[in-house]
């Protein structure tokens, strides 16, 4: 491992995701020389960080570190809502409901408690208050949950559009289209990138290619692989029931069942997923529906959102997680191959965090101390599970 690498140089950055842009961007702010490059366009329809919209949280059970980097994530998504001047972030709010009461232990409860503790006014909600407050809900199968009004979505896709645009105005060279890049290497050491038509030289290479990272460096097989997680945005006749506030990012015994989804966008899309285990699959697979997905997710609108059950269906998404074993990011130097540096087993859950992820990449990059790095290292396997949303079963 080259631990030399603290001075600005040059910088290769492979993936134009959430995780490669907000690197790009910061280290170019701290003076390196920056190209990234990406296998499509930006943003790509197939990387996790598009679609219309990405859940943004602070409620991460008793994760202290994710809670905190969910509350610096807000606040600058609204100072970013402020400097873009227009809003790609909305704060909606968020309820979370469980079939069980908000005193029996579970992601409601134990998120409840913990952000209560510190400091943050949230609103337990009842079934009665469910029926009075948010109609849309089947009140009677839902328990006890809370509303945190702090939370909402972003415009996740239009998000990396905007990103690509200030790296590109700040002075990263961005290519894209670039068919099938991959690190090149002169021994161990990682020289650059390579693709069928060109190779690029720099001092440090950052890999930030998601799904796709396990595939082009396969000795991380062991410890993170892609995961496909479907995604149904609906499309109903009258999309006003499914508006703030009666209508908040939601989720529904998220921890159990991995349940969650959006207001109406301003097209009237309602967008419904599952934060669930998912299918081990290649990045490079084509992107199928699973038989009777759309039979299941109307079962569970039925149960749950009776009025959205036969709600048109406006398309379809089947998008990948890079999931490591613990769900926790991996952003660390290679120690196999000096000036290799890997940013990516999001695990599902680092969008909302974009705001902060560049700062925590770059001083990865740049060996400089960051509380929030050490949990993201290179690691050995364990059994440890870190996001507090994610149903296992
Ligand atoms: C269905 C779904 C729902 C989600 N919901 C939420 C949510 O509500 N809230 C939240 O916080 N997070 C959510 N996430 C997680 C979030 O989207 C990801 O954590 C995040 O987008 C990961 O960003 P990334 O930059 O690592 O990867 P990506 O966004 O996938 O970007 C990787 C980039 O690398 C490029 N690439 C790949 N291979 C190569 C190559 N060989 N050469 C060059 N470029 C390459 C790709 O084209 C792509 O542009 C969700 C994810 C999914 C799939």
């Amino acid at each position: 491992m080259d631990m030399n690498v603290t001075q600005p140089s040059t910088l290769l950055v492979l993936g134009g995701g959430c995780f490669g842009l907000t690197a790009a961007l910061e280290l170019r702010a701290r003076g390196w020389q920056v190209t990234l490059i990406d296998q499509g366009p930006l943003p790509h329809p197939d990387a996790a960080s598009t679609d219309i919209s990405k859940a943004v949280r602070m409620d991460y059970s008793t994760d202290e570190q994710h809670t905190a980097m969910g509350e610096r994530s807000i606040q600058r998504w609204r100072e970013w809502n402020a400097q873009w001047g227009e809003e790609l972030y909305h704060e909606a709010g968020y309820l979370v409901m469980s079939r069980h009461s908000l005193e029996q232990p579970g992601f409601e409860h134990d998120s409840h408690a913990f952000l209560t503790q510190r400091g943050h006014r949230l609103r337990p909600t009842s079934s009665e208050m469910l029926r009075e407050l948010h109609p849309a809900w089947n009140h009677s199968a839902f328990r006890g949950g809370y509303l945190n009004p702090v939370g909402g979505w972003v415009e996740s896709g239009r998000v990396i559009a905007r990103l690509a645009a200030e790296a590109r105005a700040a002075g990263v060279v961005i290519l894209e289209n670039v068919p099938q890049p991959r690190p090149l290497y002169d021994g161990a050491r990682c020289a650059g990138i390579t693709s069928a038509q060109q190779t690029w030289h720099a001092d440090v290479v950052l890999v930030a290619a998601g799904a796709w990272t396990p595939t082009l460096l396969p000795h991380l097989q062991g410890v993170m692989w892609a995961t496909a997680q479907t995604v149904f945005h609906f499309q109903p006749q009258d999309p006003r029931p499914y508006t703030p506030p009666q209508f908040p990012v939601w989720g529904a015994d998220i921890g159990r069942t991995g349940w969650y989804g959006f207001p109406a966008n301003a097209s009237g899309l309602v967008k419904v997923a599952n934060h669930g285990p998912g299918r081990r699959v290649n990045a490079n697979d084509p992107r199928t529906l699973p038989p009777g997905e759309e039979e299941r997710y109307r079962a569970f609108l039925r149960g749950t959102f009776p009025s959205l059950a036969d709600a048109p269906l406006h398309s379809t998404r089947v998008c990948l997680y890079c999931d490591t074993f613990d769900g926790a990011f991996w952003i660390d130097h290679d120690p196999a191959h000096p000036n290799l540096i890997i940013a990516a087993g999001d695990s599902g859950h680092a969008f909302k965090f974009t705001p902060v992820m560049g700062e925590i990449i770059a001083d990865v990059v740049e060996c400089k101390a960051n509380p929030w790095t050490q949990r993201y290292r290179w690691r050995e396997k364990t059994a440890a599970h870190s996001d507090g949303a994610r149903a296992s079963e």
